[in-house]
């Protein structure tokens, strides 16, 4: 028998505290179920440091790379000062930071003020190609003014758009500007045509799995927290929509994964 392939969850905060009760406890049943690489986006300035804690890895674990930004749902929770302070970290720890994330729009917010969201994802943008980084996307509502501000900024490595949920259209565009576009719980509900509808009709090579846990629960595990331990489910979920063996679709997905994330 062939060995199971490996999966990359492209997107994880196992930085929050929903996993501090069982945090070493999910990594061990991650390695299990063959879940052997985890990319962990920050999401406020305050949290950067409990998030860089979890770069470290043995060799029997689960690669954790991560992240680090200013998400837009917390706009709240940022200054402008903070973007020095991204500056400084990406400075010092360049060699484990393997992306900029979480940073984007998300104008399904309301009483969100945009602009100051718009200047957040600009500066942290130009950050990236300062520092040759790939980046993270948030996006809702507003793929056109991010792919207008990436056809500008043009990233040398891309960038993986996180729970995607744009047209077919807009989703060509991100993959002719080097990105890849992240699938999770969404496409395990039978409701949800038009994103199943993408993730069965763009090239496998576009895509990538995530759990976005503990956010996004899938399906028949509404209200429960979720956890990269149920990637295995969106796989079996995108063969099946896609009448594709699940290794081929692990095998492509962890290489489309690791080829914006892995150096
Ligand atoms: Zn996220």
């Amino acid at each position: 028998m062939q060995p199971k392939p490996e999966l990359f969850d492209s997107h994880c905060h196992l930085d929050f505290p929903e996993f501090d009760p069982d945090r070493d406890e999910t990594l061990e049943q991650c390695w299990v179920k063959g879940v052997r690489s985890i990319c962990i986006p920050a999401t406020e300035a305050r949290f950067w440091p409990r998030v860089l804690k979890l770069v470290n890895q043995t060799p029997d674990n689960v690669r954790r790379y991560v992240a680090l930004g200013l998400h837009p749902y917390f706009l709240e929770s940022h200054q402008k000062s903070h973007i020095d302070g991204l500056e400084q970290q990406l400075k010092q720890n360049l060699k484990t930071i393997c992306a900029v994330g979480e940073i984007g729009l998300d104008y399904a917010l309301k009483d969100s003020d945009l602009d100051l969201q718009h200047w957040y994802l600009i500066k942290q943008l130009e950050l990236a190609d300062q520092f040759n980084l790939p980046v993270i996307l948030h996006c809702r509502k507003a793929h056109d003014v991010i792919l207008k501000q990436l056809r500008r900024v043009k990233l040398n490595r891309g960038g993986i758009v996180h729970a995607f949920s744009g047209s077919e259209q807009q989703a060509r565009q991100y993959i002719d500007l080097g990105f890849k576009l992240g699938f999770g719980g969404t496409i395990t509900y039978e409701r949800a045509r038009k994103t199943r509808q993408l993730a069965t009709t763009l090239p496998l090579e576009s895509i990538v799995l995530e759990t976005d846990a503990p956010d996004m629960p899938m399906a028949g595990y509404q209200g429960q927290r979720n956890t990269p331990t149920r990637l295995p489910l969106i796989l079996q979920q995108l063969a099946e929509l896609r009448s594709c063996s699940v290794e081929e679709i692990a095998l492509t997905t962890t290489e489309n994964a690791s080829s914006i994330l892995a150096k």
